[in-house]
Formats: C-alpha cells, structure tokens, sequence
C-alpha cells in the first residue's frame, strides 16, 4: 500500500473537514442563507488580508485574480515594472503585454530575491511607471521577495504596489494595510486548502483611484462591478458556491489556530525542511527562503526529475521538480497549508530513502534527526486542537 502525499505548491491537501461542508447539498446563491455564508468569508478575508478594504471574491483560479490586478488600474500604453524572478513574476510581463501594457522587465536571477534599490532605480528612471508587480512567494525558486521594502518605495511615487501573494497568503505576514500594499491577489488551492477555483483581491485607496481612469478592456473581471455587488453580499456573476462553503470553514479554522500561530507554525515546518536537506549535505536553492517552501538542489549527480518520479511511483510523495534553467537541478518541498511537524519527518524521510534508492550518498536518518532537533528547538505547536 502506498499514501498519496501532496507535497505541491498547489493544489494542497484539502482537510477532511473542508471536504465535508462543500459536499453538503448545493444552495441557491440568492437565499438568505447564502448571503450569511458570504458575508462571513468577506470579513474572514478582511481579516486574513489585515485591511480594512473589500477583499473580492472571484470564480478563477489565481491567475484570473492577477489579470483583474492589471486590467481594473492601468491604461492602454502605461509602463509598470515587472519583478523577474521565476516563472510567476514572468506571468506578470506576459499579462502586461497582452493588454498593450508596456513591461520594465527587471530580471533577477533564479533562486534570488529582487533588491529594494533596483526597483527604486527602475522608478525613478521610469517616472511614469503606474504600478509595480511582484510576487511575494515566488513558487519556481521559494523566493520570499522584500514585500513591506518594495512598499516603502513605492509609497512615495504614483505607483502602485501589486503582489502576488497566492503561494503565500495564510503561509506568511503580509499585512495588507500596515505595510502599504496597493494590490493583493491570492488563491484557494494554496495555504487555504482549497480546491482550485477561486481567487481573492483586495485594492488599497490609491489603486481604486486609478480605477477610475483605468481604460484596459474588461467585463467578467469588472472588479468596481463586483465590489458593489459583493458590498451587497451578492455577486455579478454566478460565485463558485461550494467553494465559498468551503472557504467559510477554511477561515473558520484560520480563526481557530489564530494568525500568529499559523505563521508560527510554517516557520517552523520551514525550518525543519531546510535543516532536514542540509544535514543531508544538500544545499538549499533559494537564497532567500520562504516560509512557505523549501527547495533544494539535487546532489551531483542525481537529476531532480528522477527523484521527484521515484519518490512518487515508490512511495506516492508528490513533490515537484524544477521549471527552465532549474529542470533537472532542483526539487521543490512545499509545506504551506494543512501541514504539521510530522508531516516533514514524513517529507524529509522519503527524500533520504529516494536518494539512497537512486545510488546518492546519504545517510538514512541524518536529515529526521536534524528536522526534529530544528522543529523541536523552534517550540511546540500552540493553538487548540484542530479538527482536520
Ligand atoms: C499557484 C500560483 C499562481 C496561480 O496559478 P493558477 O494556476 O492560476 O491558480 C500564481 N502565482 C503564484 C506565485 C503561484 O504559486
């Protein structure tokens, strides 16, 4: 018998309790009841995003959620620097040309996070540059970029902060309005343990301000639309009723663990992985590691793709390999959402037992005992006990 084992930055495991409510009997979304439902996951966002803005709510996966961050601020010709870091900051400069939006493309290099400075630079050369994209975790490389830095840059240039924070919301602090982020997007399939299907935004003052003379083409993503249909506790459209279902218990639960101790919880399974991979003698591919993953570099020798398909067919751990330069050379060990300490023994395990399989040299139990040590060090799990 083999346990399949999501380990993948998205989808997540779904907890079983999630699971549950969205199998209950489908309700009409113009009923009371729905509305309730509704008007509880705005709030919950609210709170999970810390801002005081209309977090909305959209039937897409979290692609549809960056498109409606381009398309609801920015004009025909503007230019917008776009933060290069992976294949997800590369999404940004794909969407902006799509939309006759002209890219300042900031390459940095793989498994590096951008520097504060370069997008200062990047401003001051391009003053009428209307917005910023970044992401906050960037799921090819597990780079966390410096979000609450790039936010004191663009807080003095008309310049909209926009961040992608659809593998880190829930995984992380991003605290929407203390810091002065203009646009946050996220997604369900990540740290919300969700299905794939819906995906959330919320706009600071100084982005709806720019709505207003927005010109880029749109209709299903007319976030002004929405936020007054959403105020009302009503969507434009038909919203993805099982999942807000399913996203009213996964706040639920959010509430329940409480946000600093959910944040806690993913340094810790952070540093568990991490130690777990270097007492392995494995180096860690991203310099500036998030919390939300850890990625590695396979040992000479050892291509990544093969380990990440042995340690599926053999023992049914799903993990993901490197994308582009990075194929073949990486492996990526997600640990956001329902994922607690003994998940990692479980992870870091099987790395060992895969890479022995595969003729690398590794000794068994050298990463568990590291893993253990770093999580027991960074202190137990707080917070009651959770019913999956
Ligand atoms: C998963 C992910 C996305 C969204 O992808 P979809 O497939 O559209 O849900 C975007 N950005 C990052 C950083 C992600 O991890």
């Amino acid at each position: 018998m083999k346990k399949i084992r999501l380990l993948t930055p998205g989808p997540t495991p779904v907890p079983e309790r999630l699971s549950l409510r969205m199998a209950q009997p489908i309700v009409h979304h113009r009923s009371p009841e729905f509305e309730q439902v509704f008007a509880r996951c705005r709030e919950g966002l609210s709170w999970l995003f810390q801002t005081k803005q209309d977090v909305i709510q959209l039937a897409a996966s979290g692609t549809g959620a960056m498109e409606a961050s381009l398309v609801n601020f920015l004009r025909r010709g503007d230019e917008a620097i776009v933060v290069d870091a992976g294949k997800f900051g590369e999404r940004w400069g794909k969407l902006a040309k799509s939309y006759g939006v002209n890219p300042v493309t900031l390459k940095v290099e793989w498994g590096n996070a951008v520097d504060p400075g370069a997008v200062a630079a990047a401003l001051k050369e391009h003053p009428n540059a209307r917005a910023v994209f970044v992401q906050a975790n960037e799921s090819s490389t597990g780079v966390a970029h410096p979000v609450e830095k790039l936010a004191r840059v663009t807080k003095n240039h008309p310049a909209i902060l926009v961040v992608d924070a659809i593998s880190a919301l829930g995984a992380f602090d991003l605290p929407f309005d203390a810091w002065g982020i203009d646009v946050m997007v996220s997604g369900s399939q990540k740290a919300l343990g969700l299905p794939p299907g819906l995906a959330f935004l919320a706009a600071s003052e100084k982005a709806w301000k720019l709505n207003e003379t927005a010109d880029l083409p749109r209709f299903y993503f007319d976030l002004k639309r929405e936020r007054d249909n959403q105020r009302k506790n009503q969507t434009a459209w038909t919203p993805a009723i099982s999942l807000v279902e399913g996203l009213d218990e996964s706040l639920q639960m959010f509430r329940e663990e409480g946000l600093q101790a959910c944040f806690a919880r993913h340094e810790r399974l952070a540093r568990g992985a991490r130690a777990g991979m270097q007492a392995l003698g494995l180096e860690l591919y991203s310099k500036a590691p998030s919390a939300a993953m850890t990625t590695v570099l396979a040992p000479q020798g050892t291509d990544s793709e093969k380990l990440v398909k042995h340690l599926f067919k053999q023992y049914g751990i799903k993990l993901v390999g490197g994308q582009e330069a990075a194929k073949g050379k990486i492996f990526r060990i997600a640990h956001l959402g329902y994922f607690d300490d003994f998940d990692m023994l479980v992870v870091v395990g099987a790395v060992e037992r895969g890479l022995k399989d595969l003729g690398a040299k590794v000794q068994l139990g050298a990463g568990l005992a590291a893993a253990q040590a770093a999580m027991a060090e960074a202190g137990a799990p707080t917070g009651p006990q959770l019913r999956g």
